[in-house]
């Protein structure tokens, strides 16, 4: 990376950055183990110079550390509609690469200290209304291929929607993703959050995934590697999925399709699916969680102490419980349906959904003495 192409050391934010990126470094857990490639040391074909539009001062500077790309680069893009609740602030910058070598290669030669964040279907993401610093990552259509590569493997790319993966493969024959056909998420969004539903998780089914790291050095990943755990997995924060293989089992089409109908239906009854929401707010208690630990179901393995401890029930219930269910904010309601949902009935702001998320957990830690995790992701900064 030359000197010339980084940000002048008085920008304001270049501070931004490096503090956001220094903690990024420090969240991260352990870094996978096998890298696959080197990244490509030439620009890649017909590359392009990026136009800025409508960016102000500090995003015209940023664009101008970036290199020519294939894809799409986007000064001050809103990512209001590139999520479900459909609010929230814009995009320093956006970048929807035209293909992998165009990831990879931006991916190398851009300043390290400028922070990446990935963006999937933004089903389980909250943008805040000030918007997201540097640059956002959304994957296109070259990212979303599907193919059997072998009689019961599939490998996908990580912007393959989950509903799409499920209604291919049933029409392929292939069972064991029927889970993904009502999860309106995206691969990658899938693999980052160990998706799940009616008994199964992505863990299930997963052979291996390939990323990228920030610097677009390629790796692949095992299921050790991914470290899965409930709702999360271990992969270092600052990987990229970009495809992974799946195992699924031969099967009548007629049964996979079947079975597709009945989770399509016990949703339709149970969870809010036409609304702006991010699906469960709200991570279901894992032992630890009552008192004075607020990270006690992330972590694999559980205290003496822990292990003794009653089964807490699940988010809904602590919520319900605690008077939540209906409860509002300007627009923004945890839904009467199932409590654990927000929904944006039209013009709430990614604050006042934050707010009543961060009022329910009041509640909800004064009435049971447990404290409520996120489930949703909450990026950006927010409003003053
Ligand atoms: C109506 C509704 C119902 C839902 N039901 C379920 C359910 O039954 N089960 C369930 O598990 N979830 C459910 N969800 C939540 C959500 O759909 C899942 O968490 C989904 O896996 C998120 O995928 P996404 O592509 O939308 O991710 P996003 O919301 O875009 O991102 C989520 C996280 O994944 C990261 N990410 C996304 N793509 C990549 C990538 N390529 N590389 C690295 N990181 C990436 C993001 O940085 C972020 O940290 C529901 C949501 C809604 C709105």
């Amino acid at each position: 990376m030359s000197a010339a192409a980084k940000i002048p050391a008085q920008s304001p934010m270049k501070a931004a950055i490096k503090a956001s990126t220094k903690a990024a470094i420090k969240a991260a857990t352990k870094p996978p183990t096998k890298a696959v490639t080197k990244s490509p040391a030439k620009p890649p074909a017909k590359a392009v110079t990026k136009s800025p539009i409508k960016a102000n001062s500090r995003q015209a500077e940023l664009l101008n550390a970036l290199p020519p790309v294939r894809g799409k680069l986007k000064a001050n893009k809103s990512l209001a509609d590139m999520t479900w609740f459909r609010t929230g602030g814009a995009a320093d910058i956006l970048f929807v690469p035209a293909d992998r070598d165009d990831l990879q290669y931006f991916l190398n030669h851009t300043p390290s200290d400028i922070p990446i964040t990935m963006l999937g279907a933004g089903s389980n993401t909250l943008v805040r209304d000030n918007g997201v610093a540097g640059i956002t990552i959304k994957l296109g259509k070259a990212f979303a291929d599907m193919r059997r590569i072998d009689n019961d493997i599939i490998h996908v790319g990580a912007a393959a929607l989950d509903m799409t993966v499920a209604r291919w493969a049933a029409k392929t024959g292939l069972s064991g993703l029927e889970f993904y056909s009502g999860i309106p998420g995206a691969i990658g969004g899938a693999l980052r959050m160990n998706a799940g539903a009616y008994g199964r998780e992505t863990a299930d089914c997963f052979i291996r995934a390939w990323a990228f790291d920030k610097y677009g050095k390629q790796y692949e990943l095992t299921k050790q590697d991914m470290g899965f755990t409930y709702r999360t997995c271990a992969a270092d924060d600052e990987l990229i999925f970009i495809s992974a293989e799946y195992q699924t089992v031969p099967a009548d089409k007629a049964k996979i399709i079947a079975h597709m109908n009945e989770i399509a239906a016990a949703r339709e009854a149970t969870q809010p699916i036409r609304s702006r929401t991010g699906g469960s707010t709200f991570r279901n208690p894992q032992s630890g969680s009552r008192g004075g630990s607020q990270s006690g179901s992330r972590g694999g393995s559980q205290s003496e102490a822990q292990k003794t401890e009653k089964p807490i029930k699940k988010a809904w219930a602590l919520i319900d419980e605690a008077g939540c269910r209906g409860l509002r904010k300007g627009d923004a309601q945890m839904s009467e349906q199932h409590c654990n949902f927000i929904i944006n009935h039209g013009t709430a702001s990614a604050s006042d959904i934050e707010t009543l998320g961060e009022d329910v957990r009041a509640r909800v830690k004064s009435n049971s003495g447990v404290f409520l995790e996120w489930e949703i992701k909450r990026i950006g900064e927010a409003s003053q």
